[in-house]
């Protein structure tokens, strides 16, 4: 199984979610969102196209991460290859982020008909979700590029069939962020 990719494995981010963190970009995006940071990874056809077992070998030599975050492009539009690398990253002790231009309830809609989906979720630790807005563009929000975009407890959300967020803005104020960040997705 080949997943089509935009680059290189990322390690060491620390500005994609909670910790440090090894960046898997996808290649392909239908949202088209205006101000995408990203638009070389639109195509469909560009990118490279590499066999997910050659992934996870890389992810195993992986030293000194928190976890794995699927970007992009949408990952999306690849959920079962995904699924796979994800269920990799949990193997690994690592814990899965995913960006995506979809809504949680569009991808709750769209696993009735596509099962990858809600395989590929049932991995994700965190979903960051919806598109990126150019008139609710913040600085203020942290792993986020617009105030639209929501950070979610997967697991939780799905357990409980309705959306629960993370408030990392508010939580990161209240508490020592380095030990709240370990408590909950470490
Ligand atoms: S979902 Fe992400 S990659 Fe796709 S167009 Fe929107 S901002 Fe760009």
């Amino acid at each position: 199984m080949e997943i089509r990719l935009a680059a290189d494995l990322q390690i060491d981010s620390i500005v994609d979610g909670l910790g440090i963190r090894t960046v898997i970009w996808t290649q392909g995006c239908k949202h088209k969102c205006p101000g995408c940071h990203n638009p070389e990874t639109w195509s469909f056809s560009g990118g490279a196209l590499v066999d997910v077992k050659t992934i996870a070998k890389e992810m195993d030599k992986l030293e000194g991460q928190t976890g794995v975050t699927f970007s992009g492009g949408d990952p999306f539009y690849q959920p079962a290859e995904c699924a796979y690398l994800a269920k990799h990253a949990h193997k690994l002790n690592l814990n899965v982020w995913c960006y995506t231009g979809f809504t949680y309830e569009q991808l709750i809609s769209l696993s009735k008909k596509n099962p990858d989906i809600m395989s590929f979720l049932k991995e994700i630790d965190v979903l960051v979700d919806g598109p990126f807005m150019q008139n609710l563009k913040s600085f203020d929000v942290k792993f986020r590029g617009s105030s639209n975009q929501r950070i979610i407890d997967v697991k939780k959300s799905l357990l409980e069939d309705k959306v629960i967020e993370i408030d990392l803005d508010t939580k990161a104020k209240k508490h020592n962020f380095g030990r709240y960040e370990h408590k909950l997705y470490i």
